[in-house]
């Protein structure tokens, strides 16, 4: 299918749309008004902008695309975590997961709904135990596609959402310019309205890109996918540790958590025999403790088709005790429902299987 070469009219900040109202000769609030329409009425169509004259709402649809994101699978029930399955307007899949209310996460209150969105379809950084990275990279989401995950899934359950984290599917980083786009409108007055501390970037080391992200204004919060305390524990499992290696990820670690005035949080999935080792819990409570971090422990998820598995609950907690004892923040997640709260990723791989496995 040829992509609608068209810019989308929810990638747009108010400034372009300003710009835009002003060369189709209309009155600069329309930009507003349009604003209005997509972020609070949230329509679904130019020809739904009622208040925008006729032929105003005819030239915007001859030169704007209004994508749509449609939902083909749901998994979990309202008091659990559920998974969306979206197709986009190219036939790509991604997810997009909601969290109910729960223990605090990532600086958040304990009554606030999580949303970890996609930030592109597939991922080109290929870590050994992930599900997302193990069919590749397809390509980018645009900021529409980003924020409209956020409106289909408010429409879809009447449940206002107050947390987004990107730790969907893909490397937020390796699309920042489209994320910091579709931040802007998820953060604005005019957009969602979502304050900056309730928005979370994960990353899985992309130094370079961290700094920059630091020399934004927005202060959203930094997590780091770190699985390993020294470089023969990452180099096994994520590639990309062979570009960016450990120190150079922790001095633009320390870059950001300086500039920002801000704590990070490190993100440690318990992998068996993989990096859940006393040797390893003493390694990242010395290097948390150092940049001022705080730890997220997850015990792994399995992924069908991949060797690897989560420690026993004893060692999990082995782990956490030794990164009490150097006095760092630290937490576990201990949530049951294992088979829902799989990481991103997986919804699709499991759809895309079936549907290869299904004749036609
Ligand atoms: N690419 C970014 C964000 C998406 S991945 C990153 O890597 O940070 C979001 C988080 O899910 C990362 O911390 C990632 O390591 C974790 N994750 C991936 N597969 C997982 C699995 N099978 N079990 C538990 N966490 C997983
Ligand atoms: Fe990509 Fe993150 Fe998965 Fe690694 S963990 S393959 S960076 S989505």
């Amino acid at each position: 299918m040829i992509r609608d070469p068209k810019l989308d009219i929810k990638s747009l900040q108010i400034d372009d749309l300003e710009k835009i109202v002003g060369q189709f000769g209309e009155l600069e609030y329309r930009a507003r008004q349009i604003a209005d329409w997509l972020y609070q009425k949230r329509v679904q169509s130019f020809g739904d902008m009622t208040d925008l004259p006729r032929d105003f709402r005819a030239r915007l649809a001859n030169d704007f695309a209004f994508g749509k994101i449609e939902i083909v699978r749901l998994l979990g029930s309202r008091d659990t975590t559920r998974k969306f399955l979206f197709r986009l307007g190219d036939e790509s899949l991604i997810e997009t997961v909601l969290i109910p209310a729960s223990p605090a996460l990532y600086g958040s209150r304990s009554d606030r709904r999580t949303l970890c969105v996609s930030t592109q379809v597939g991922c080109a950084y290929g870590c050994k135990f992930c599900a997302s990275g193990l069919e590749g990279f397809s390509r980018n989401l645009r900021p529409n596609e980003i924020v409209d995950q956020i409106i289909a899934i408010e429409r879809e359950t009447t449940e206002k959402i107050d947390n987004i984290v990107f730790m969907g599917m893909g490397e937020p980083l390796a699309n920042l310019e489209n994320v910091m786009g579709a931040i802007r409108i998820i953060n604005a007055p005019w957009g969602l309205g979502i304050g900056a501390r309730h928005i979370t970037l994960s990353t899985s080391g992309l130094a370079p890109q961290i700094r920059k992200l630091a020399d934004e204004k927005l202060q959203v919060r930094l997590a780091i996918s770190l699985h390993g305390a020294t470089d023969e524990v990452r180099n096994q499992i994520m590639p990309i540790n062979r570009r960016y290696n450990l120190e150079t990820l922790l001095a633009a670690c320390d870059y950001y958590a300086r500039h920002k005035k801000q704590r990070l949080t490190f993100e440690y999935i318990l992998i068996e025999n993989v990096n859940d080792t006393p040797e390893q819990a003493q390694r990242l409570g010395r290097i948390a403790r150092r940049l001022g971090a705080k730890i997220n422990l997850i015990p792994y998820n399995t992924v069908q088709g991949l060797p690897w598995s989560r420690p026993s609950p004893e060692h999990q907690e082995r782990f956490l005790s030794i990164l009490r004892q150097h006095e760092v923040a630290a937490t576990l997640r201990r949530e049951k429902g294992h088979d829902i709260d799989a990481a991103c990723g997986q919804l699709r791989l499991q759809t895309k299987r079936e549907l290869q496995s299904t004749p036609s």
